[in-house]
């Protein structure tokens, strides 16, 4: 019987070509080019609607890292987009109509995937289903997914940075939660005094911002609830100081008095090795973010993990309802992988497609699910959906931080970030030799 694998975006494709070359039989549904998404253009499949970049490629980087392990794996992206990259130093940029024309050519020639061209308005209601229709799921599947999910599709307008905890000036920087409620641990605070905010002030209004994208500019209305922190600086030189930057309920340990305005920073993560700048949801430029939010005391060398970014974005409250697998506790036959998921990104959006589409197949042999050890790249991102970080659940992509340290620690950030990919590749050999999980050996 075939799986179902509804839209052919990076997620679906690769969820269908997994589950295709070990052994199974797919239907892939995609509504292109009936019916377009505000963002998407092309009738290709896996079409990048934005950068052509896939990041970085050395696989001692968090994003080169996730290509290798995805490719190990008998990734399909990978493989095409290494055949239609461009030149981007030390970028894997790709030129994106071969690169969407040569997934669309293997996803169409495969006999072992049956196309279908139609807007699916409902999950069918039998059969193993992988839905990856992205984080502009056309509406009135959305709408049954809201439902599925108990209300936890939503939409998220724009986030904030997250930067690494080992990156922190500590001696700038002190832990203390306002009027001292909570744990003393929850939130670290950079204080500024009145010129340290004035020139941060100033530099924060003249910042440049990043061009919204077509879906994003229609209803301005979207992000009032979570204004950018350049947008709300500009209503008046003390907005953001009563704002997201006020000092009340905080003293500063080393003067004894209370600052003039406060970043503070809360932990993202369980483990404490990331935090994000809260309030500092931002459109500036990533170059600009990094200057601008450099000048705040203790965050001049902070490493970003993720920047802060702008656009419509729907994704479903993961840990409540899925597993590590990509299964929705709730309904075993289904699947869910991509954006929607809550993963960040073209490759971590195919890798989650990867998995989702080996265990389907898998749930359909009657084996049991599996996902690659947490020390992987590939399956940290899996357990971040699984179980999120602190608060809120947010999008995540590849970076170091949601992976287990090295032990012992190793001070040097090149050698550190080498050995933990050195320590992951293994891993995931010795994961894929016991479970059988071998990548198909034909190139593609
Ligand atoms: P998609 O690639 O969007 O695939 C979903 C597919 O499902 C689409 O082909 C769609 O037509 C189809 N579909 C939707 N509804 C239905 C339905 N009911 N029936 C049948 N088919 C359906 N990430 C980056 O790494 N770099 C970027 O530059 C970047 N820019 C982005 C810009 C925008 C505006 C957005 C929204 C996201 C961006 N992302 C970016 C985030 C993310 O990586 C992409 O959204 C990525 O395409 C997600 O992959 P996906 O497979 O989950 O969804």
């Amino acid at each position: 019987m075939e799986i179902t694998v509804i839209g052919a975006g990076l997620a679906g494709c690769e969820a269908a070509w997994q589950i295709a070359q070990n052994g199974g039989e797919v239907q892939l549904v995609e509504m292109k080019p009936q019916k377009y998404t505000p963002a998407h253009q092309s009738p290709n499949f896996a079409e990048l609607i934005c950068s052509n970049s896939l990041k970085a490629e050395r696989i001692d980087s968090a994003a080169g890292l996730l290509k290798e392990e995805m490719y190990r794996m008998g990734s399909l992206l990978v493989s095409c987009a290494r055949h239609t990259r461009v030149p981007a130093g030390g970028a894997l940029a790709v030129d994106r109509a071969q690169f969407s024309t040569m997934v669309t050519e293997k996803i169409r020639s495969n006999p072992h995937i049956h196309c279908v061209q139609k807007e699916c308005t409902e999950i069918p209601k039998d059969g193993i289903v992988v839905v990856a229709t992205g984080p502009l799921t056309s509406e009135a599947l959305a709408a049954q997914i809201d439902r599925l999910c108990g209300g936890c599709l939503r939409f998220y307008d724009a986030a904030a940075p997250i930067v690494t905890a080992e990156s922190l000036d500590r001696s700038r920087i002190f832990a203390a939660s306002r009027y001292n409620k909570g744990s003393g641990e929850d939130y670290l605070n950079c204080p500024m005094n009145k010129e340290e905010y004035e020139t941060f002030y100033t530099e924060l209004l003249h910042a440049e911002r990043a061009p919204l994208h077509g879906c994003d500019v229609q209803d301005p209305k979207v992000y009032e609830g979570c204004m950018p922190v350049e947008v709300m600086a500009q209503r008046g030189p003390d907005t953001i100081r009563f704002g997201p930057l006020k000092p009340v309920g905080l003293r500063d340990p080393h003067t004894g008095h209370r600052p003039w305005a406060v970043v503070q920073l809360r932990r993202e993560d369980a483990a404490g090795t990331l935090f994000n700048l809260v309030g500092f949801q931002t459109n500036l430029k990533f170059g600009e973010q990094k200057r601008v939010f450099g000048l705040i005391p203790g965050l001049s060398h902070a490493e970003f993990v993720r920047y802060g970014v702008m656009h419509r974005n729907t994704f479903l409250n993961a840990p409540k309802v899925l597993d590590s697998t990509f299964q929705l506790r709730k309904e075993p036959r289904l699947f869910f992988a991509g954006q929607m998921t809550g993963v960040e990104g073209y490759m971590e959006s195919a890798s989650s497609g990867l998995l989702a589409g080996r265990n389907a197949l898998r749930l359909q042999q009657g084996l049991p699910l599996l996902t690659p050890p947490k020390t992987t790249m590939t399956g940290a991102l899996a357990r971040w959906v699984q179980f999120g970080g602190e608060g809120d659940y947010q999008p995540m992509g590849a970076n170091f931080g949601v992976m287990p340290p090295i032990e012992p620690h190793i001070r040097d950030k090149r050698e550190r970030y080498a050995a933990i990919s050195q320590r992951a590749l293994q891993d995931l050999q010795t994961f894929q030799q016991e479970n059988g999980w071998s990548a198909p050996t034909e190139e593609i």
